[in-house]
């Protein structure tokens, strides 16, 4: 049985932890370092990047997770959880700075603070749901990272090796396409 760890600080935490028990891992939540160890995989959820940041440091989990990145442990990033993984993030200091993308924040106007469209993605699947709630984008990526989808001209999805990262939610949606790609392809 695989065993993945969902960051357990902030966000949409059980939703994630769901759609894990529906593709059959064992799943960790992750509020202390100790519960890193013998992961197969990590997510990280969304929510609030800047508040996750502030828990991470308090909870002194940023040097922990990046060390696991780093090793090669597979980690997606929904969200916030992909703002957390980038090498840049436009006008703020990165985080794990591990994935090599650049993302921006809230990248899609008040209007559509949040909206649902579903993505045909080649590796994954047609009409997939996802949900973006005051979403980033992915602004540019570095050199081997491969773009998996994009909506509206903007990336928001992408695989960088063992890390994945994507704008929206897809555990917010009954759809498992995303995170068994994840799971099954990655861990
Ligand atoms: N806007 C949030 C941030 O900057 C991300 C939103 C989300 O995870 N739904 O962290």
């Amino acid at each position: 049985m695989k065993r993945v760890g969902v960051l357990a600080l902030q966000g949409a935490v059980r939703e994630h932890v769901r759609m894990l028990e529906t593709l059959g891992c064992q799943t960790v939540l992750v509020k202390h370092k100790e519960q890193l160890e013998g992961l197969d995989g990590l997510i990280l959820p969304g929510g609030e990047s800047t508040t996750m940041r502030k828990l991470l440091d308090r909870y002194e989990l940023l040097g922990p997770i990046r060390s696991l990145a780093q090793k090669g442990v597979p980690i997606f990033g929904t969200c916030a959880g992909l703002i957390l993984l980038a090498k840049e993030v436009v006008d703020h200091d990165p985080h794990l700075a591990v994935m090599d993308v650049v993302v921006a924040r809230n990248s899609y106007g008040r209007q559509v603070d949040s909206f649902e469209v579903n993505l045909n993605i080649q590796a994954i699947g047609e009409a997939i749901p996802a949900v973006f709630i005051r979403a980033p984008h992915i602004v540019s990526v570095g050199e081997g990272v491969e773009v998996l989808a994009e909506h509206d001209g903007k990336i928001v999805l992408a695989r960088d090796g063992h890390l994945l990262g994507c704008s929206f939610h897809p555990e917010l949606t009954t759809d498992l396409r995303i995170v068994k790609y994840f799971v099954t392809t990655m861990v």
